[in-house]
């Protein structure tokens, strides 16, 4: 099987004594879940929540891929607070002959240094719909992906036990 390895962030701010999270909607991605098809009113379907990550290139650093891809697909800058931990999955691939890919994406808890969200470069706008702020606390339920919930709640239980952050 064919195997990936990529790496990216969960980006917290702390704002008026609320802890937020940064979120990325891909491009093109929508939910599947019968609750989210179009309805009578035809609304279109829910975009999908995710975390910001990319493949590790080589020669480069999980941790420096994590940083990259923040930046690159959020628009914040965000400085190293602890590793979070590896998550993987299989999926296939939708381009070609749909080979199945084995996966793992090494996560990095962040803290937000500067920048304004989904400030990002146009050509980023092939992979990114929309980047936004979310509540931490909600983060875990609004994430498509298993993996990256228990990231976001391992999140929440780092800043429930470093009250100084
Ligand atoms: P990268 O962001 O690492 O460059 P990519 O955008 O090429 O990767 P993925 O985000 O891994 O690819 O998406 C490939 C497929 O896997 C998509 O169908 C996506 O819905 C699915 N997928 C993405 N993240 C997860 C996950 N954490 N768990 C399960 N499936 C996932």
């Amino acid at each position: 099987m064919a195997r990936e390895i990529s790496a990216g962030g969960v980006v917290i701010r702390k704002r008026d004594e609320v802890w937020w999270m940064a979120g990325i909607e891909p491009a093109g991605e929508q939910s599947r879940t019968a609750a989210d098809r179009p309805g009578p009113t035809g609304r279109k379907a829910k975009s999908v929540l995710a975390l910001p990550k990319g493949l590790v290139d080589p020669g480069e650093k999980p941790l420096e891929t994590a940083l990259r891809e923040v930046h690159e697909e959020t628009g914040v800058i965000a400085d190293l607070i602890t590793k979070l931990g590896d998550i993987k999955y299989v999926y296939s691939r939708s381009w070609g002959d749909g080979e199945r890919v084995f996966k793992i994406v090494s996560f990095y808890l962040m803290g937000y240094r500067s920048g304004r969200i989904d400030q990002i470069n146009p050509e980023m706008r092939i992979e990114v719909a929309r980047a936004l702020w979310v509540l931490l606390d909600d983060a875990p339920k609004l994430l498509a992906y298993q993996g990256e919930k228990q990231m976001a709640q391992r999140a929440l239980e780092y800043v429930v036990a470093h009250p100084e952050l």
